[in-house]
C-alpha cells in the first residue's frame, strides 16, 4: 500500500550527491559545511549572524540561555506547540508560562500576552510560535515586550520560508533577539536532524558559539586568565578556556553539506506547498464539517502543516474512528499538537490546561492532513475524497 502521512522530506540526486562528497572530504564534522550552510540561512533570511546546532531542541535550549532565562524569571509562549518550546525555559532553570491563543490563527494572541505580562513581571522571554508557518502578529507582540522589558526568541520551527506581515523573511530577527529554526524531515528543509539559531546581536551570537561546544571560548572572545594564554610573552598554541557551562549541540559537516543542498530548493519547496494549502483551501470551501485552521496569510505562510478542524460530532464519528479509518487505507493523519498544558508534567508544574479555552477547542477538533513537496494532485485529490467518504 501506498502511505500518505502528514508529512515528509523531500531529497533528490543532488542531495545525495553533495552528502557524498562531504563524505569523501577531509572533514565530517567542524570543516567548512557549518559555515557554508550558516551563510546560506543567514543570506536567506537577511540576519547577521547564524549558529547550526544539533537540532532545533538545542537552538531553543540555547536561545533561553542566552536570553537570560533562569531561576526567578519565566518564559511565556502559545500552549499549541511542540513540547519543545516550553521545555527550552525548563531546560534553563526558569518558569515555562503559557498565553492562550487566537481561534482564526491558531497563534499566541496578543491580547492574551498582554494580560499575562500585567500578572508576572518576572516574564523575560516571549517566544511566539508561527503555527504552521503562519506568523505572529511581531509587531504587536514586539511593542508588549518592549514595554515589560521581555525579549522575544520566535521559534520558527514551522516557518523557514515564511514572511512577515511587511513582506521580510521569518529570521531577520527585526522584531526579536533570536529566531530558532528547525530541520527535522517534516520541515521546510532537511539535515536529518538539526536546528539553527539567527541573531543580529555579536554578543548574543558569541554566547550561542560556546555554549554549543562546551563553554569553551573562541578566538573573538577574550581570555578570562590571560595570564594562562603565553609563556614569557609567547602565546601557547594549545591553550583555550572553558569560561562557561556549555553543551555539546554542534551539527556535523554531513548534516550541513544535505542543508546547502536544500536551501537552493527552499522557494521551490515553499511554493509547491503554499499551491497544495490553496487546493485544499479550494476543496473545503462549501464544508460544512471541515474548515482550515488557518485562512489568514496564505501567501505569508511556509504551511508546514495543513491543520483543519473538524466537527467530528456533526459528522456522527469521532477522531479516533475517523483517524483508524483513515489509516486503513494508507492515510496517517496527526494532530498538532495536544495543548502543552494538558500535558502531565505540565500539569505538576502547576499548568492549569482550562485556563486557555481557545487552545483546547481547537485541540478537540484539530487535525493536520498530508501536506509535503512530493505529494501530488492526484494524491491530493484522493485524500480529499477519502477524508469527505470517511465523515460520511
Ligand atoms: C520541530 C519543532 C521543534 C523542535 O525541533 P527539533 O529539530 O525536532 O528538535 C520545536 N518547536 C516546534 C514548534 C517544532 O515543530
Amino acid at each position: 500500500m501506498n502511505i500518505i502521512s502528514y508529512g515528509r522530506q523531500h531529497i533528490d540526486d543532488e542531495d545525495i550527491q553533495a552528502v557524498v562528497d562531504c563524505l569523501r572530504s577531509n572533514a565530517l564534522t567542524q570543516g567548512p559545511m557549518v559555515a557554508q550552510f550558516e551563510q546560506a540561512v543567514a543570506d536567506y533570511v537577511g540576519a547577521r549572524y547564524a549558529v547550526a546546532v544539533s537540532s532545533g531542541t538545542a537552538g531553543l535550549h540555547m536561545a533561553a540561555l542566552a536570553a537570560g532565562v533562569g531561576p526567578g524569571n519565566a518564559l511565556l509562549t502559545s500552549p499549541i506547540t511542540f513540547v519543545a518550546t516550553s521545555n527550552a525555559a525548563v531546560y534553563a532553570g526558569g518558569t515555562p508560562l503559557f498565553a492562550d491563543v487566537d481561534a482564526d490563527t491558531v497563534n499566541i494572541s496578543p491580547a492574551a500576552i498582554e494580560k499575562k505580562l500585567a500578572e508576572h513581571p518576572e516574564i523575560r522571554v516571549i517566544s511566539p510560535v508561527h503555527f504552521s508557518g503562519l506568523p505572529c502578529d511581531m509587531e504587536a507582540i514586539k511593542n508588549m515586550a518592549d514595554g515589560a522589558g521581555a525579549v522575544i526568541v520566535e521559534d520558527a520551527a514551522h516557518a523557514l520560508g515564511s514572511r512577515y506581515a511587511d513582506g521580510s523573511p521569518v529570521g531577520n530577527c527585526k522584531y526579536s533577539l533570536m529566531t530558532v529554526f528547525s530541520f527535522h524531515p517534516v520541515k521546510s528543509i532537511t539535515t536529518g536532524e538539526g536546528g539553527l539559531i539567527t541573531t543580529n546581536d555579536e554578543e548574543t551570537y558569541r554566547k550561542l558559539l560556546r555554549l554549543r561546544s562546551h563553554g569553551i571560548n573562541k578566538e573573538v572572545d577574550t581570555y578570562q586568565l590571560p595570564e594562562n594564554a603565553q609563556t614569557d610573552g609567547v602565546p601557547n598554541p594549545w591553550y583555550h578556556e572553558m569560561q562557561e557551562l556549555g553543551f555539546h549541540y554542534r551539527i556535523t559537516d554531513i548534516q550541513c553539506a544535505l542543508g546547502v543542498s536544500q536551501m537552493k530548493k527552499l522557494d521551490t519547496f515553499v511554493s509547491r506547498r503554499r499551491a497544495l494549502a490553496k487546493r485544499y483551501d479550494a476543496a473545503f470551501a462549501g464544508s460544512k464539517l471541515i474548515k482550515p485552521a488557518q485562512t489568514a496569510g496564505r501567501d505569508c505562510s511556509a504551511h508546514h502543516l495543513y491543520p483543519v478542524r473538524i466537527d467530528f460530532a456533526a459528522a456522527g464519528t469521532t477522531r479516533a474512528v475517523c483517524m483508524g479509518e483513515l489509516r486503513q487505507r494508507g492515510l496517517i493523519a496527526q494532530v498538532h499538537y495536544i495543548p502543552v498544558t494538558m500535558q502531565p508534567f505540565y500539569q505538576r508544574l502547576g499548568s492549569v490546561n482550562a485556563d486557555y479555552p481557545q487552545a483546547n477547542a481547537y485541540y478537540a477538533q484539530a487535525l493536520s492532513l498530508p501536506l509535503y513537496v512530493d505529494l501530488t494532485d492526484a494524491q491530493q485529490d484522493s485524500v480529499i475524497a477519502l477524508l469527505l467518504e470517511v465523515l460520511g
